[in-house]
């Protein structure tokens, strides 16, 4: 009944959260410490990891790039199904191109409004030359909701066959859409009077600010102890560019006796270092 899990990254091929932090690891190793010599392969998967942070969805794409999401295409060809048809339209071989991406009813979930592959061909080999293509021609943002998007053509899938429901094209993509969103934090520390303020400010992927959070803590005091108890450490506190709405945000948090949220609404004091952030959200959607 269930389809059966594979993990190619931890010893005995079981997926765990500590080996998908360790492969991130080392991809966002690999990226500072190399300039050219990295091959497509290496660049495909590093874009893969760095992507999103749902282990759901980076398996699904593991299973999909290695030819091993189990369709009823594969199970037929390792006889386990003697029917290869797809269930969803009852009229192709249900190969991986065919239900993430040929299927008239995932050509109906791509055909949205909102959808970044909205008026994208149909002839693509294979999925890891439709993803090839969707690397090369998409932003981040929007290869991040396309790949959302995908997983849940999936997952809507499986439901259809083990469970019997099937959600609607447009319930579908925005669900991913609201999936993906980027969060920013910046610390702020005021050391005369042993404070930290931490920002954080919440988008989604057109930029629009959806939660702001401004919480000062008094930490100075815990820091030192852990500092002074580890021989030959010190602490240094480093400004980040393109981060100047959490910092500014950080820096609010140091006013306030109290932790503040903000939902859909971005305060009056950080508005113009929130906005400031924004050109690079709008250039790259
Ligand atoms: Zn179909």
């Amino acid at each position: 009944m269930g389809d059966k899990v594979i993990w190619g990254l931890s010893e005995k091929g079981k997926f765990s959260v500590k080996s998908a932090y360790y492969a991130d690891l080392e991809t966002k190793n690999q990226k500072t410490g190399e300039t050219s010599n990295g091959d497509q392969n290496e660049r495909l998967w590093r874009k893969v990891w760095r992507l999103t942070n749902s282990g759901k969805v980076k398996q699904f794409l593991w299973e999909a790039l290695n030819g091993i999401l189990p369709t009823r295409s594969i199970l037929f060809k390792r006889r386990i199904i003697d029917n290869s048809t797809c269930p969803v339209c009852n009229r192709e071989e249900e190969t991986d191109i065919h239900v993430l991406w040929d299927c008239p009813a995932s050509v109906d979930v791509c055909g949205e409004d909102c959808s970044p592959v909205r008026k994208w061909g149909r002839n693509y080999a294979d999925f890891t030359t439709l993803w090839s293509n969707l690397q090369s021609k998409l932003e981040e943002g929007k290869l991040h909701i396309v790949a959302e998007v995908l997983y849940d053509l999936w997952k809507r899938r499986n439901d259809m066959v083990f469970e019997g429901k099937f959600k609607g094209p447009c319930v579908l993509i925005q669900q991913a859409v609201q999936e993906v969103e980027t969060v920013n934090v910046d610390a702020s520390m005021d050391s005369k009077r042993g404070k930290v303020g931490i920002g954080v400010v919440v988008r989604d992927f057109r930029g629009e600010v959806h939660v702001v959070v401004a919480a000062p803590i008094q930490v100075i005091e815990d820091i030192k102890a852990v500092v002074h108890a580890q021989p030959g450490w010190s602490v240094t506190f480093k400004g980040r560019d393109g981060n100047r709405g959490a910092h500014a945000v950080a820096k609010l948090a140091l006013s306030l006796s109290t932790e503040c949220v903000w939902m859909e609404e971005v305060p009056t004091e950080v508005l113009p270092a929130v906005v400031s952030d924004l050109p690079s959200f709008v250039m790259s959607v």
